[in-house]
């Protein structure tokens, strides 16, 4: 008997299974289908990306559900169209020797009247997005009373894209009878609302440890400056000649402002975020599938759907807030049995994350050198004599031979060669040969300055324009410091920058973490104020207001808003323009200048083979 067979399942789902060619049932395949054909009950399954959850829920539902009944009997909710009709194409693939099994995928950007029939004509599963699903529920194109399965995929991500409401309306069109199925890479908060509000005490599987990366992905992070993150990101590619990767920036303007400077610099590149239309994406997705783009830019939420194998390389532009999404961005590579690498480009500030990330997904990060400009030469070059080496000769080129040796004929071997791999190279050498070295230094700040006794006051560029209030700040402060309640003192928030106190033996560590840190994609810029901000005793801030209860809250940091790139515009420019600087004195000798000068020495790299389908699309604002 086999494997799948010991689960329960019949006869047609285990051909359809050996037409796959899956030989053994995964960890959460295992767990899920006994339960799940033996028993009508509620489950939260938790297991990681790529663990084959869409075969742990499709293939009960196929075997529970009656073919010869033409109503609809199930609803799987997943987030992305691209995830949608993966999981169609796959319950398709699994019920392929289920006669009078249909199903019907229901997602935005194409014919709601065309779904419609679909379903009229008898679709006992239905996959849907929670956007067009809703819509076609509010215009009575779907009958979904009398399902007996509801399948939540991906609940994690599809409450991180704002669904939660959605949700809850669909499933109010369903009956209390039907038996709700969760699965989700993560557990957070939310969904555990959904469980808590959804479900009937569901039965929990959890596969692996909860945040457990794949171990065929290796880790790797590269400290730099802030300002050499683009550089940076250059040279990793250039360092691997055949990377085929995606790139993670935090903001959709960050993602496209990073592919499109990839694209001006010659390489085949492009973005993939929310903003883009539905056609955009599909082409956008289509062109990395089959390589002419090697290089995707793109956000957490755009890239979910991301199911490509091959990828050698997810490089973390930025790192993410969480570290769950850091354990699904890892797992963009590393994919069916391959080895990949994810890369971190940090600034120093930004290490302990990394001390973080491995703690919770139990994983060791190694850290590694930006290569420099030399290395990335001799790799370009023998990269380029094996592509010499290997490539196929066309016998047509007979025709143009005596043509060609005789403009060649006084050529030694030796020069051809050289003058053959020139013409590549020279981009290369030209463009690295004044490089420096973009791995950062150990800490420039003289720490012989710090002052050790009394109270620091300190001047940040981050103020009002950044959504912070007093309160905020201070909160934003004492989490990124580490600090206790009571450390942070005097904190004063104005437009475009604020103050606040510290004791002194706390100097270092503000100067250390906070200078270079990146908030909503703005680097954060502290220096040490002479002024001690008033009295030097300490008070609580504004007095009365922190009697705690409930704090009316301004808004909070870390919102939707984001903010540019930074460009050529200095923070220090900026703000002496702005003759607000009373309560800051003279800078005690902190200032990185060089921090806010952009490199100018490495705007353009090297041109890379370009061709027009791999440009970065337009954007285009899109609903879902
Ligand atoms: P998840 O939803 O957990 O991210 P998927 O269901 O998309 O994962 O499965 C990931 C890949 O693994 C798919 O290509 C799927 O066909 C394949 N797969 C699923 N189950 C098995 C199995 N038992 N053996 C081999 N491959 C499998
Ligand atoms: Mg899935």
């Amino acid at each position: 008997m086999n494997k799948f067979e010991q689960l329960g399942l019949n006869e047609s789902l285990v051909l359809a299974i050996k037409d796959l060619g899956f030989e053994n049932p995964s960890e959460v395949q295992e767990k899920a289908i006994p339960l799940l054909l033996e028993k009508d009950i509620d489950i939260v399954a938790l297991a990681q990306t790529g663990t084959g959850k869409t075969a742990a829920f499709g293939f009960p539902l196929i075997q529970k559900i009656n073919a010869e009944n033409r109503g609809t009997q199930a609803l799987i909710l997943s987030p992305t169209r691209e995830l949608c009709l993966q999981i169609t194409n796959e319950i398709k693939l699994y019920s392929k020797y289920v006669k009078g099994l249909h199903t019907v995928a229901v997602y935005g950007g194409a014919s709601i009247n065309d779904q419609a029939r679909d379903i009229k004509r008898g679709a006992q599963i239905i996959v849907a997005t929670p956007g067009r699903m809703q819509d076609m529920i509010t215009r009575n194109l779907v009958n979904i009373e009398n399902i007996e399965y509801c399948v939540l995929d991906e609940a994690d991500e599809m409450l991180n894209m704002g669904f939660y409401e959605d949700i809850r309306s669909i499933l109010s069109h369903t009956p209390d009878s039907k038996k709700t199925w969760l699965f989700s890479a993560t557990m957070p908060q939310e969904v555990a609302r959904i469980a808590k509000d959804f479900m009937d005490t569901p039965t929990e599987i959890t596969v692996g440890h909860k945040n457990q990366g794949s171990t065929n992905v290796s880790h790797e992070f590269y400290v730099v400056n802030a300002r050499d993150r683009y550089s940076a990101l250059k040279r990793l590619a250039d360092v691997n000649p055949d990377i085929f990767s995606v790139i993670f920036c935090r903001t959709k303007r960050d993602t496209q402002a990073v592919a499109e400077k990839l694209v001006e610099d010659g390489y085949n590149a492009a973005a993939l975020h929310g903003d883009l239309s539905q056609a955009q994406r599909d082409g956008v997705m289509k062109s990395f599938r089959g390589r002419q783009i090697q290089m995707l830019v793109a956000t957490d939420v755009a890239a979910r759907g991301i199911d490509v194998d091959d990828v050698t390389h997810v490089i973390n532009y930025q790192l993410p807030d969480e570290v769950e999404t850091y354990t699904h961005r890892s797992g963009r590579t590393g994919r069916a049995g391959k080895t990949g690498t994810s890369i971190v480009i940090i600034s120093k500030s930004e290490m302990r994350k990394i001390s973080q990330i491995e703690r919770i997904m139990k994983t060791k990060f190694i850290e590694k050198n930006v290569p420099s400009g030399m290395e990335i030469c001799e790799i370009q070059l023998l990269h380029l004599a094996n592509k010499i080496n290997d490539v196929a000769v066309d016998s047509e080129i007979d025709n143009y031979l005596p043509k060609i040796n005789e403009v060649l004929a006084e050529l030694s071997k030796e020069d051809l060669v050289k003058k053959i791999v020139s013409m590549e190279f020279n981009r290369f050498i030209s463009y690295y040969r004044k490089s420096r070295d973009l791995t950062s230094q150990p800490s420039e700040r003289r720490t012989g300055e710090v002052p050790t006794d009394g109270a620091v006051r300190y001047f940040v560029n981050i103020g009002q324009r950044d959504d912070f209030d007093w309160m905020s700040l201070k909160d934003f402060l004492r989490e990124t410091l580490e600090l206790g309640r009571d450390d942070l003192f005097k904190v004063d928030v104005k437009e475009g920058f604020s103050f606040f106190n510290t004791d002194a033996e706390h100097a270092d560590k503000v100067m250390s973490i906070l200078n270079g840190y990146e908030h909503n994609g703005r680097r954060i810029n502290v220096e040490i104020s002479n002024n001690d901000g008033g009295s030097n005793s300490r008070r609580r801030d504004h007095g009365g207001r922190s009697g705690g209860g409930d704090r009316n809250r301004g808004p909070r940091p870390g919102g939707d808003r984001n903010f540019a790139p930074r460009g050529e515009r200095s923070d220090r420019g900026e703000r002496s323009d702005r003759g607000e600087r009373s309560d800051r004195g003279e800078s005690r000798g902190y200032e990185r200048r060089d921090d806010n000068r952009e490199p100018r020495n490495e705007r353009r790299g090297p041109a890379r083979r370009s061709d027009s389908s791999t440009s970065a699309p337009a954007r285009r604002p899109r609903r879902s």
